[in-house]
């Protein structure tokens, strides 16, 4: 028997590469080396893991790792998801 698992969702390309592969290049300098962002201000512990967050060791800015853009759309909704859960979160609590 191969590994061959039915419940295993088919690999896309993006899945082949592991979490420690070579990220991105730099959308603003092009450079090809850059450092994991555990923490910023937008996302807290938790955004920069969820999209791969790295920072670029020559200009210093942030984009995503995997896919190499900018980060702007992704915060925006970030904060926007944020707003909403945490909003919801204090309705019902004031509700009880
Ligand atoms: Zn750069």
């Amino acid at each position: 028997m191969t590994d061959l698992n039915p419940y295993r969702p088919p690999n896309a390309p993006l899945d082949h590469a592991s979490p420690e592969a070579v990220p991105a290049t730099c959308p603003k300098c092009g450079a090809t080396s850059a450092t994991k962002v555990s923490f910023n201000w937008w996302g807290g512990a938790l955004g920069p893991r969820l999209f791969s967050v790295v920072k670029c060791n020559q200009c210093k800015t942030q984009y995503n790792g995997k896919t190499g853009g900018k980060l702007t759309k992704i915060i925006v909704a970030y904060q926007v998801i944020a707003i909403v859960v945490f909003g919801t979160l204090f309705y019902y609590l004031r509700t009880l």
